[in-house]
């Protein structure tokens, strides 16, 4: 029923017996009867309209609670309980497409106050729309995938069934496929953007070849410097790859906790001494400075080494020629403040160009420099931080990067420390 003939409904049925009584007191004034007994008919008459006012408007309300109720008769407490807590979106309709039920999920998805109103009011789009209609009608099921724009891109699988009851109730579920498509589309990204770095250098290897094949062939001052570039170009393939390859490697067992205990000042010296004949060609000093009585860290070692050379590399190779680097080690409190679990911190400090605030956030993502150039002339792959991002989730530590433009940069890995009286088997 809609409202506006309800209404009209409730003025019909309650207004005749005040016309009614009002046209028999005009005939009693008329007839010159009493006027206590014009007063009194007329206070009857009122009495009356208002009795039925408050019968109509009861009568009124058990109409509309009774379609709201359509939802809980259909639906048992219990069952009411279990959809409402479901984590995946649900609708619950009659055969006319409007809404007796939908879960705290799809609430989140349809905004609220949806019951009763027609699913057409709620989603838009038109593929989901004939599903639930061919559904409603016919009794069978559908599947349709379908995308929600705003605010943020949602992706939908949706499901649509009939019941056998009577009155049959079309049940319409959501199955979100945000995340997959995410993954599927940072998967895609990833295998064009490695597949783009590696053609690159391939593609100059390759030129070269047919170079030294064809009108160099004889020139042997040319096929020296050809050479030279191809063995650069060749190096840059193969440190894409072994990269490629550590940060699969990592991000398969990122979710293992490591298993061995080490020492951090042991692991950054070696690594830091490793360094050094890069650091000399630029002529920059690295310094190391430890806390004394540093406590041990749970971590991989081979892992934690590739984690301060990325850092350690980085700092040299955009740190200012004649410049330093300082890695300072110290003790830190955890996350949840002091003697929630102590940390150690190691901290990367460089004089070079420093980064652009507005890049900082997208520094580990793969593939991401601040500058493809100055970075491919260094000879940087782009997954250097994105395995130091790997490594430290992995240790369940935390990156701090900060850096400005022209001042520096300073890289603080901090790693939890191992229990003080731990043995290898107590941290797995
Ligand atoms: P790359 O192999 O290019 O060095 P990384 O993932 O290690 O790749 O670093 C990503 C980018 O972050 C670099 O290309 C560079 O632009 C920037 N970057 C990293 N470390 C520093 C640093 N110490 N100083 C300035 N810029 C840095």
């Amino acid at each position: 029923m809609g409202e506006g003939s309800a209404v009209a409904n409730f003025l019909r049925r309650t207004l005749w017996p005040l016309v009614v009584g009002m046209a028999a007191g005009a005939l009693l004034v008329a007839l010159r009867a009493p006027a206590w007994l014009v007063a009194g008919g007329l206070l009857l008459l009122s009495v009356a309209a208002i009795t039925m006012a408050l019968r109509t408007r009861t009568a009124m309300l058990t109409v509309t609670r009774a379609d709201e109720a359509l939802g809980r008769t259909i639906l048992p407490p219990l069952a009411r309980e279990v959809f409402e807590h479901l984590p995946d979106p649900l609708l619950l309709l009659d055969a006319g497409g409007r809404v007796l039920f939908a879960n705290s999920a799809m609430r989140a998805v349809v905004g609220v106050g949806s019951e009763n109103k027609h699913v057409s009011a709620l989603l838009r789009t038109p593929l989901v729309l004939e599903a639930i209609a061919h559904t409603s009608t016919s009794g069978e099921p559908g599947a349709v995938e379908f995308s929600i724009p705003v605010p943020v891109e949602r992706f939908y699988q949706a499901y649509v069934a009939r019941s056998a009851t009577e009155p049959p109730i079309t049940t319409f579920l959501l199955h979100d496929l945000t995340a997959i498509k995410r993954t599927e589309q940072m998967r895609a990204d990833f295998v064009a953007n490695a597949s783009h770095e590696l053609r690159t250098p391939l593609s100059a290897v390759s030129g070269f070849i047919d170079t030294l094949k064809g009108h160099a062939r004889d020139d042997v001052e040319a096929r020296d410097r050809f050479l030279d570039i191809m063995s650069v170009e060749a190096g840059r393939m193969r440190r894409l790859i072994e990269d490629l390859l550590s940060l699969t490697r990592i991000e398969l067992n990122e979710h293992v906790r490591p298993a061995g205990v080490v020492a951090l000042e042991a692991i950054v010296r070696e690594t830091a001494a490793a360094l050094m004949p890069l650091a000399k060609s630029d002529d920059i000093a690295v310094e190391v400075v430890a806390a004394s009585g540093l406590p041990l860290v749970v971590g991989e070692r081979d892992e934690l080494i590739q984690l301060f050379q990325n850092l350690i590399h980085n700092a040299i190779k955009y740190g200012k020629s004649g410049g330093h680097v300082w890695i300072t080690l110290a003790t830190a409190p955890g996350p949840g403040g002091r003697g929630a679990g102590e940390m150690v911190s190691v901290a990367v400090r460089d004089d070079g160009e420093g980064i652009a605030v507005d890049a900082i956030p997208r520094l580990t993502e793969r593939f991401y420099r601040v500058d493809v150039r100055r970075s491919r002339e260094r000879g940087g792959t782009g997954l250097g931080l994105a395995i130091v991002k790997h490594i430290v989730n992995r240790h369940q530590g935390r990156l701090s990067i900060e850096s400005q433009a022209g001042a520096g940069s300073t890289f603080t890995v901090f790693l939890p420390c191992a229990p003080p009286d731990n043995t290898v088997t107590e941290l797995l």
